[in-house]
């Protein structure tokens, strides 16, 4: 296990504020959390990362959802819908068919507004507040955008969203649209939509909450710390492996983020640590191809398609962040074809579990390693469902049965049920 796993507590610069500040992860230049806009390093443009002079400790954890880890979050409350305490399914079936110890179903399509990206604006959200901002924006594959306009409606915000035009869930333009944010549709794709919205934010034009902003993976981090405990309740040992699917590598970047400060606060070995394995759509698979390939940067894909949309980036803007997690921790990339998605989707919703097509990604890559041989039979896994399956209800009717027309009396109805 590399150096940065087993890292200790880092020292507290002078100028952070309670013990909590942002800290580049090219240069190491410390700045004051609350004190003025920033997303990336002013020396060296590298990512921040929020670093606290106490790393979290299981015993400081009470109450539920995302604010039961405050210990772990850089504010002691948010703006809150109740996010986060997200059900652990068992799914005895599935996991018979893959063939491992343990299968569990870490379902994010359960938070208020059916994706994890509820539990980074809770906090991103607060932050924007407390920095006093008036306007918030992200680039959106959909699901940051439905919970962008919700929390930012919660906090009295004007948002706007961008979003790639023709290549949004239906589910996911609703909720924006109803929320009241300000809906741009780009002519291009995600990455497009990123590159304008990070020059609008430099411009000051409004408050960036993609996850390029490090206090929203604070809020992502939960995911992992309520899997190990879940995991701890329900087999009394963390699990060996969490799989999920890759966009722009935040959630990578957030679940490593939780298991270094757990192994700071010596509350977990860095051999216990969970490998994260990362799953992306054959056709945009950048992070795939950096783990493939040994590569220590990703090569930004120009071209992207796959009916997971959520997951149809070709820059995922954390991977600096996330590459190091999935090698420190042993875990591995792999990609997926659109029918190995869809049949994933279908084989979680035989156990009544329904998810967008993305969030089966997840399940989708932990079938292949099986089959591979990467992943053995005698290890517990979490699988990541990123969204709800209403989120995209097109892709839900293309995937399961057609409706059949039958006339309306019983007679009628029972002669059809024969056929
Ligand atoms: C945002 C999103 C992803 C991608 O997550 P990253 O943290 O960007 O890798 C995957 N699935 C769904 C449903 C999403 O909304
Ligand atoms: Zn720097």
């Amino acid at each position: 296990m590399s150096l940065r796993l087993s890292a200790t507590t880092p020292e507290t610069p002078t100028e952070a504020t309670d013990g909590t500040w942002l800290e580049c992860i090219e240069c190491a230049e410390s700045y004051a959390p609350f004190e003025d806009v920033r997303y990336t390093c002013d020396e060296c443009n590298g990512l921040l990362e929020v670093r606290y002079d106490e790393p979290p400790t299981f015993d400081e954890f009470e109450g539920e959802g995302v604010w039961r880890y405050d210990a772990a979050l850089p504010l002691e409350s948010g703006v809150t819908t109740q996010e986060g305490a997200t059900p652990l399914y068992e799914v005895p079936r599935l996991e018979e068919s893959v063939g491992v110890e343990a299968l569990r179903i870490k379902h994010e399509g359960m938070n208020p507004t059916g994706s994890f990206k509820d539990r980074g604006m809770t906090v991103g959200v607060a932050v924007a507040r407390k920095l006093g901002v008036d306007r918030l924006a992200c680039a959106s594959t959909g699901n940051t955008s439905a919970a962008l306009a919700a929390y930012g409606s919660r906090a009295d915000m004007e948002t706007l969203v961008l979003l790639p035009a023709g290549k949004v869930a239906a589910g996911k333009v609703a909720q924006a649209s109803l929320h009241g944010a300000r809906i741009l549709e780009v002519d291009g794709n995600f990455d497009a939509c990123l590159d304008v919205v990070q020059e609008l934010a430099e411009r000051g034009e409004a408050y960036l909450l993609n996850s390029l902003n490090p206090f929203r993976l604070e809020g992502q981090k939960t995911i992992g710390l309520e899997i190990l405990e879940g995991f701890q309740a329900d087999y009394g040992v963390w699990p060996d492996r969490i799989v999920l699917p890759v966009g722009n590598a935040g959630n990578t970047a957030a679940l490593y983020k939780a298991f270094r400060e757990l192994v700071q606060a010596d509350e977990l070995e860095p051999e216990d640590v969970p490998k994260l394995t990362g799953v992306q759509a054959e056709g945009a698979a950048p992070m795939v191809e950096a783990i493939e390939n040994d590569a220590d940067e990703v090569r930004r894909w120009e071209e992207v398609e796959t009916r997971a949309t959520a997951i149809r980036i070709g820059n995922p803007v954390n991977a600096p962040k996330a590459l190091p997690g999935i090698r420190e921790t042993g875990g591995t990339a792999v990609s997926v074809t659109d029918g190995e998605i869809t049949e994933a989707q279908r084989d979680l919703a035989t156990e009544g579990v329904g998810v967008e097509p993305a969030s089966a990604a997840s399940v989708a890559g932990l079938r292949k390693l099986r089959t591979e041989g990467v992943v053995g039979d005698d290890e517990r896994v979490a699988c990541l469902t990123t969204g709800h399956l209403l989120k995209d209800p097109d892709a839900a009717a293309a995937a399961g049965n057609d409706p059949e027309p039958v006339p309306a009396d019983t007679k009628g109805v029972l002669e059809h049920l024969e056929n």
